[in-house]
């Protein structure tokens, strides 16, 4: 952190927020200009608050030079992580295809999903059982009792899969199933929850809030890997914006801010991003091209019977020539699927 003194401030006042930024721990470093004195923190263990110098009357302002996030950040790992879903690695040369309905309805309709979509080259499979609906009066999701379609769908197609908790009571219930524990864009920072599934260690897979900035989005992740679990893969899923042409905008640009940020695995939801099934390939497309470590895409057999998200998801068939396109994308950018 840098403070920068008031053009006014005297020798007494230096040495007063000398005499602080020490009691922090740190060492003051002075650069005395003609005008004023600006004084750098150096060393020191614990981040500081800027607002502890900026109440000071004699400093003009404090500027942090380091990110608020630490474990998250690239400078841990600069050649970027990897997360495991069974064999497959997030994060890797590979790109990761996650597929499956937005909501398991029933065995069968999650089963005849999660067998086309396998069929058509995915890597892991997505079903939410918990469902986080703006209305009370909309499908909740089954609940409970879809833990055992979620095992079940495993153990038959042999794809890892995915599904949300939205309480960290649901997490220990969730992991015992899932292979992936889904942070919803809803929860982002639901503290208690990412402090549940990092002390869970299971792999996470932490959406973007609508409203969030990429720092916050950090942050999220920052509790998670606070709590001891480094299995984090992020998911940028379109924020909210003045344009009502598609249901979120897709940030395509937060794909190479997180990758030169963070060293955290990225993947992009051109179903949530866009709300509408004939966008989803054209941005699916970009995410990859812009860097992106995978895709997850909802997919129905019925989109048109579906209890939830029907607009925006792909029949079998449609997903499959995505996968195809993905394919071609990632070779052109020396990458594979
Ligand atoms: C979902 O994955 O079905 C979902 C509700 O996503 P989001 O949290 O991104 O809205
Ligand atoms: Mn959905």
């Amino acid at each position: 952190m840098i403070i920068v003194m008031k053009k006014e401030a005297n020798a007494a006042d230096i040495a007063m927020v000398v005499a602080r930024v020490e009691k922090l721990g740190y060492q003051a470093h002075l650069s005395t200009g003609e005008e004023r004195t600006i004084i750098g923190l150096i060393g020191g263990q614990r981040p500081v608050d800027k607002t502890q110098f900026e109440v000071l009357e004699p400093v003009e302002k404090a500027m942090p030079v380091m990110h608020p996030y630490k474990l998250a950040s690239r400078d841990m790992h600069p050649n970027g992580t990897m997360v495991a879903l069974n064999g497959f690695k997030l994060g890797g040369e590979k790109i990761g295809i996650i597929a499956g309905p937005c909501a398991v309805e029933s065995r069968s309709q999650f089963l005849e999903t999660a067998y086309a979509v396998k069929e058509a080259g995915a890597t892991a499979l997505r079903g939410g059982i918990f469902k986080p609906r703006s209305s009370p009066y909309s499908f909740q999701g089954l609940g409970e009792e879809g833990l055992e379609l979620i095992s079940e769908a495993y153990e038959l197609t042999g794809l890892p899969v995915v599904t949300e908790a939205l309480s960290p009571e649901q997490v220990p219930l969730v992991a015992r199933h899932a292979a992936m524990i889904q942070v919803g864009a809803r929860n982002m920072q639901n503290f208690a929850l990412l402090q549940a599934v990092g002390q869970s260690g299971q792999p996470v897979l932490l959406k973007r809030g609508m409203m969030a900035t990429i720092e916050e989005w950090l942050m999220a992740a920052e509790y998670i890997l606070a709590n001891g679990n480094p299995h984090v893969v992020l998911c940028e899923r379109g924020i909210r914006t003045f344009e009502r042409a598609t249901r979120n905008s897709t940030d395509i640009s937060s794909i190479p801010v997180i990758k030169q940020a963070s060293h955290l695995p990225i993947i992009l939801d051109p179903s949530h991003s866009t709300g509408r099934h004939n966008y989803v390939a054209a941005v699916a497309r970009a995410g990859i091209a812009a860097g992106a470590d995978g895709l997850i895409i909802e997919v129905h057999p019925r989109p048109e019977e579906a209890l939830s998200d029907g607009a925006q998801s792909l029949k079998p068939e449609k997903f499959a020539r995505l996968v195809e396109e993905t394919r071609a994308i990632a070779a052109a950018i020396g990458r594979s699927l």
